[in-house]
């Protein structure tokens, strides 16, 4: 470990993992960027107007993205739930403190079926939060545009579209297209790209707003960003005095979120893109003769400029499992977690965007042994871990 990062894990009784499995929340999302750590700290002990604090986000936020304005709520979900509520409600207070009952307000928001999402709890009840209602358009892998336009009724305030790994990957309608067909009605699109590096693309395709996280790719404070057309934003940022509160970020998440937004512009990218390379070329070369594993580098499914190694477990050959062997780093010393979304088809992937120095030599080193280890141990049915880890959430905190 680098002795300018003295670990707090320790002293906290945690359990010092080592992340390739992505930015996840129920991690800790992602290592945080020194500019918005500097920042945090600077900003904790002081009193700052917030609104004013939100001002300068926006203009920050704006340069960023094209857009008119922004602000920063608590996260990215919290964003989906604010902007959809300030689509019902415009900048009127007195609506906005009526909500979540939406009577008297259009309350309809369209999504397409294969962006009903889960990235930790459905999208579903982010929307519905707001007090509006869903209405899924199409076939969870066919929708057409003509399905599209005809969910569009008078009652419709906004329309969601997703880009993720977690939606369906084919068979949607394409974002441009989307967009022409609601704004030629008159329904502002609201984009969750919580995960997206794309700062400018989804505005720029015709999208009213566009939803990250800071505490991603960013490398910010836990926080979400909202991006668009200024009477939208206002709008959602009005909801601070409505169902917002709950929802709401404080000094230290505004000032690190725009820290870290300044940060990525001026990050050397193609540097760090080269470090993720040289990971993944030592996993693979280290993993290419390991009995019963088939590596190979991917690229990312919405096309963010990040590549992972797949990791393939053949059974027969590796006399284990994906999701045993991923189980096993995970329960190891260090823990190692492993991207295992779709370890039931037999595949981890590792993810080398979240790596201290010398932990990519660990992983692999991990992975050799804790193979070697498992084979002759009797293979077990998936539904395992399932079961597992809802038996250990429901007795939580014991
Ligand atoms: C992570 C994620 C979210 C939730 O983001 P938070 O900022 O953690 O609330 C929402 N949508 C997608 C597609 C995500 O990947």
């Amino acid at each position: 470990m680098a002795p300018n990062r003295p670990d707090i894990r320790p002293s906290l009784g945690l359990r010092p993992i080592i992340n390739v499995s992505g930015t996840m929340t129920a991690l800790g999302a992602s290592i945080a960027v020194p500019e918005a750590i500097e920042a945090v700290s600077r900003v904790l002990p002081e009193f700052v107007e917030i609104n004013d604090l939100q001002r300068k986000a926006s203009a920050v936020i704006a340069r960023l993205t094209g857009a008119e304005a922004g602000y920063v709520t608590a996260s990215a979900s919290a964003g989906i739930t604010l902007a959809i509520a300030g689509a019902m409600t415009g900048a009127d207070l007195a609506k906005i403190e009526q909500l979540p009952d939406a009577s008297g307000m259009k309350d309809e928001v369209v999504i397409l079926t294969g962006h009903l999402v889960g990235y930790g709890a459905p999208i579903k009840q982010a929307i519905r939060l707001s007090g509006s209602r869903v209405i899924s358009v199409g076939q969870v892998t066919m929708v057409r545009s003509y399905q599209l336009e005809g969910s569009i009724t008078e009652r419709t305030v906004a329309a969601l579209y997703v880009v993720s790994h977690h939606a369906v990957q084919y068979g949607q309608i394409p974002l441009a297209e989307f967009c022409r067909i609601c704004n030629a009605r008159g329904v502002p699109v609201i984009v969750d790209a919580a995960s997206e590096y794309d700062l400018k693309g989804f505005l720029a395709a015709g999208a009213a707003a566009a939803i990250y996280s800071a505490h991603k790719f960013l490398g910010g404070p836990t926080a979400g960003i909202v991006a668009g057309r200024k009477d939208l934003v206002r709008a959602a940022f009005l909801q601070n005095h409505g169902i917002g509160r709950g929802m709401k970020v404080g000094k230290e998440g505004i000032a690190g979120t725009m820290a870290a937004l300044q940060a990525w512009e001026t990050r050397d990218h193609t540097t760090i893109r080269e470090r993720e390379r040289e990971h993944l070329t030592l996993w693979l070369d280290r993993l290419r003769n390991a009995p019963g594993l088939h590596a190979r580098i991917v690229g990312d499914p919405t096309g963010n400029p990040l590549d992972r190694l797949e990791v393939a477990v053949s059974p027969s050959e590796a006399g284990t499992t994906a999701w045993m062997l991923a189980a096993e780093l995970a329960r190891g010393d260090p823990p190692i977690i492993v991207r295992d979304h779709e370890v039931a088809n037999g595949h981890f992937f590792l993810d080398p965007c979240n790596l201290h120095p010398g932990e990519a030599e660990i992983v692999v080193d991990r992975i050799v042994s804790t193979l070697r280890a498992l084979q002759g141990q009797p293979i077990q049915d998936v539904s395992t871990l399932e079961r597992r880890r809802f038996a250990a959430l429901s007795q939580w905190p014991d």
